[in-house]
Parts: structure tokens; C-alpha cells; sequence
């Protein structure tokens, strides 16, 4: 299958083309060509394999890398990348499940599409002659970040540079994001968030340039491992068709999911899995108090706007790059309403919802997965599936005071939070590329 960019104005390109791009020629983002209806034949083998969710995953992507030079990999790339359960949840007294996605190295879904995209550009890597490695760079606010180190840590073909601003995500964040020896490197930015986009976005347009490799070469050098990246969102397809068919197998009713969104990449993942023919009836966004999408739903126009700070800091994104993949799927507004919803929900409902979910579900969320769990309380139809996109001790300082006790850290998380750390201060607007270059010497 090829993937277009939304401004038509790039070739089309194949998956492992587009995953070292990161961005389309055009500044576009790479989407599908088209949406093939999953047929009744692969519909009845998925179902046979929703035990083994890396078998299910391999089988469900493969048209994607029909003619790809990574198709003979999928298998193994699903196998390594998935090397942890997802799970759908019942909820005791309700018909509404959850759906964990936090069960990998770093406690958050973001470890599924930076796994399955770094065993990807290892593969693609070792096939170039050239065995000089690939620079990935991520600016981040916390998760991204964190996800992106620990599926690339260890892989000598790509090296890692990740930006974060200094004193701007919490302790447990930065322990997180600078646990790192080896190929992945991490500098902690004097400025904010947009400074570290800056100087990644700087990067790309002037790529360093090595002898006679010609200029396209030399920029495929450097990728992005940001959720532009389709390399990260194809994969999560992959949960929304499994979590949809369980759902179905175990209630016989289709449902809806109610996605914590921030970038939008994991609600264009759930509308893909819905464009694709499986049983997801319903998606909505849900938001912090950055409310641009829902407010493009009430109102029709699109206005991006400076981002706030929230208790679900992950979400804090004023202008979301991935709407952009929607207004490619969907011709208008009202053609998107029957198929997706949005709703914003500040920051005292979020303490409230945890609070709710502790005493009536008995589970305990993260300040994301609670925006959804908000949600989904005003909501009608009893089937759907509440997105828990990260676990709750990352974020013991909201999460412990409202609970009033410890949430245990999961193993692998405790692993990495035990890790000595290396981190290197540099100033906004320095040359990444240059203090990367450094670090190696
Ligand atoms: C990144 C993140 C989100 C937002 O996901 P998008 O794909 O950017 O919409 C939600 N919850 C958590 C925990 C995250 O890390």
C-alpha cells in the first residue's frame, strides 16, 4: 500500500520511505491511500488470534507493507515490539471497559508506536550500505520522550537526541528522560517546550551535510520520532481492531471509544481502525482545557491557539498537529459528527474523576485516562471503551493526594526510575546537531 501526504503535493511514498521522512516533501503528513474494508476471510482469522496480540498485529498491518522492503520483517518487528500485554478490562457493574495501554517499559501507549518505529528504522538502517547511524531527534514534555529513549536505547544503527525544557516536567518525568547512556543522549533545553520544537525544527532544515552523499540522502540522515511520524500511529491501529473485536466477542454489541487526545494521534488511529471495517461504533476525543477541538466541532472553525497548562500535561496542546489527518478523511465537519465526538473537561472534573473511578469502579487513573472516564459518565449508549493511556504512579503528585495513599510503581518503570541519569543543560537555540556531534567526540 502507498501513503500520500495530506497536501497532495508528494509523491506517494511506501512505509519505509515515509518513516524516514517523518514529514511529506510538502510538509504534509503521510496518511494511507486508501482504507480497505478488512474482509470477511481476514475478519474470521484476526478473530482466531486475539490471544496473541503480535500475531493479530502482523496479520492486521500486512497490507501496509505489501511490496514494502520491511514486509519480510513485520512478524518479528510486531513480536519484538509488542513484548507486553494489552489488555480490555471489565469494569465490575458496568458494561464500560478499559483499555490498558500502560503495561510497557515507560507506563504509557506511547511505548507501542516508538517500539514498533524503532524496530522499523533498525531494519531500515542496517539494509542502507552506509552504516553511519540515523539521528532521531524528539522534543518532548514527558511521555514521548521517555517512550522514544527506551525503544531506541541499545540500537547501534540510530542514535537519539531528546529536548526537553529544564525544570519543565516533573521529577519522576526527568529521571525518565535521562536514564539513557550509550546512542540516546538527552539535553535538557534553558526554555520552555516551544524552544525544543524550535531547535528540532531547525535541524531539519539544515541537515548536516557529509561529503558526496547528495542532499536527499544526507537529510534522510535525520528523522523525527514525533507522532507526525505514521511509523507511530499504524501500530495503534492495531489496538483499537483488537480491543473493538473482544469487546464484541464478549457483549455482542459494537462500542464506542472515548480517547484522552492531546496531538490526536491515538483518535486518528481509532478512526482509521474504524475506516478499516472494524466494529468501533463511535469515537470521542476527549480533551483537557485546551480546547481547540471540541471547539472546532460546536463552532465549524478551526483556531489554534497558545496551549495551557493542565493536570493532564501530556494533552497541553493548543494547535494538534493529527487534525490534520482528520480534515483528510473526512470531507466536512458534519460528514466527521456521525462517525466522532469531541468534549473538553478541566481540570477540578479530572480530580473529581479519579476520585469517582477509585470509589466506583475501583480503579485508580492517571490525570489523561480520567478526562475520558469523565466523559464517558455523560454519555448515553452503556457500551464503551475508556482509552487509559498511561498508569497513575507517573503522576503521584496529583494522583496520591485525591486517593490518599501510594500507587505502586509497576516493575519495568521502577527499573528505569533506578537507573543512574546523564544529562546535559544547554541554551534555547542551541545547534543540536552540533552538541550531538559533541557528545560522540
Ligand atoms: C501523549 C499522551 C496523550 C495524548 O495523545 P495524542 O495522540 O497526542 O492525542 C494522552 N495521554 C497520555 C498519557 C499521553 O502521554
Amino acid at each position: 500500500m502507498r501513503l500520500v501526504s495530506t497536501r497532495a503535493g508528494a509523491e506517494p511514498a511506501r512505509f519505509s520511505e515515509a518513516i524516514l521522512r517523518g514529514l511529506a516533501p510538502d510538509g504534509g503528513l503521510y496518511v494511507p491511500e486508501r482504507f480497505p474494508r478488512v474482509s470477511a476471510a481476514t475478519l474470521a482469522a484476526l478473530r482466531t488470534r486475539l490471544d496473541r496480540f503480535d500475531a493479530f498485529a502482523a496479520l492486521l498491518l500486512r497490507p501496509f507493507f505489501a511490496r514494502d522492503p520491511l514486509a519480510d520483517d513485520l512478524q518479528a518487528i510486531c513480536s519484538e515490539a509488542f513484548d507486553f500485554p494489552v489488555t480490555l478490562a471489565a469494569v465490575s457493574g458496568s458494561p464500560t471497559a478499559v483499555l490498558e495501554l500502560y503495561h510497557g517499559p515507560t507506563a504509557a501507549f506511547k511505548d507501542v508506536g516508538a517500539r514498533f518505529l524503532a524496530g522499523c528504522l533498525d531494519r531500515t538502517g542496517s539494509a542502507t550500505p552506509d552504516t553511519a547511524p540515523r539521528t532521531v531527534l524528539v522534543a518532548t514534555s514527558g511521555d514521548t520522550g521517555a517512550a522514544v529513549a527506551a525503544a531506541f536505547h541499545g540500537r547501534p544503527h540510530l542514535e537519539v537526541g531528546v529536548l526537553f525544557p529544564s525544570g519543565g516536567v516533573s521529577l519522576r518525568q526527568e529521571r525518565q528522560l535521562t536514564c539513557w547512556d550509550g546512542n540516546v543522549r538527552s539535553f535538557a533545553v534553558r526554555g520552555a517546550f516551544d524552544d525544543c520544537q524550535r531547535m528540532v525544527k531547525a535541524a531539519f532544515a539544515h541537515p548536516p551535510r557529509s561529503g558526496d552523499e547528495p542532499g536527499s540522502a544526507t537529510a534522510a540522515r535525520l528523522t523525527t520520532a514525533n507522532s507526525i511520524n505514521i511509523g507511530r500511529l499504524l501500530p495503534q491501529v492495531v489496538y483499537y481492531a483488537w480491543s473493538a473485536l473482544v469487546y464484541q466477542e464478549r457483549t455482542g454489541e459494537a462500542p464506542g471509544v472515548v480517547v484522552p487526545s492531546g496531538n490526536v494521534g491515538n483518535a486518528v488511529a481509532a478512526l482509521w481502525a474504524r475506516q478499516l471495517g472494524f466494529p468501533v461504533r463511535h469515537v470521542v476525543l476527549a480533551t483537557n482545557a485546551n480546547r481547540v477541538v471540541p471547539d472546532w466541532f460546536d463552532t465549524g472553525e478551526w483556531r489554534p491557539r497558545p496551549s495551557v497548562r493542565t493536570l493532564a500535561n501530556a494533552m497541553d496542546v493548543g494547535d494538534p498537529s493529527n487534525m490534520e489527518r482528520v480534515f483528510a478523511l473526512y470531507a466536512g465537519r458534519d460528514d466527521l459528527r456521525d462517525h466522532a465526538s469531541a468534549a473538553s473537561v478541566d481540570d477540578p472534573s479530572i480530580r473529581d474523576a479519579i476520585v469517582r473511578a477509585e470509589e466506583r469502579w475501583g480503579r485508580v487513573l492517571c490525570p489523561h485516562t480520567a478526562t475520558a472516564a469523565h466523559v464517558r459518565e455523560r454519555l448515553g449508549s452503556p457500551h464503551w471503551i475508556v482509552v487509559a493511556t498511561a498508569h497513575p504512579s507517573k503522576f503521584p503528585e496529583v494522583v496520591e493526594p485525591l486517593i490518599g495513599r501510594v500507587v505502586p510503581v509497576p516493575p519495568r518503570l521502577r527499573a528505569l526510575l533506578d537507573r543512574p541519569t546523564r544529562v546535559r543543560e544547554i541554551d534555547a537555540g542551541a545547534d543540536v546537531l552540533a552538541e550531538l556531534a559533541g557528545e560522540r567526540a
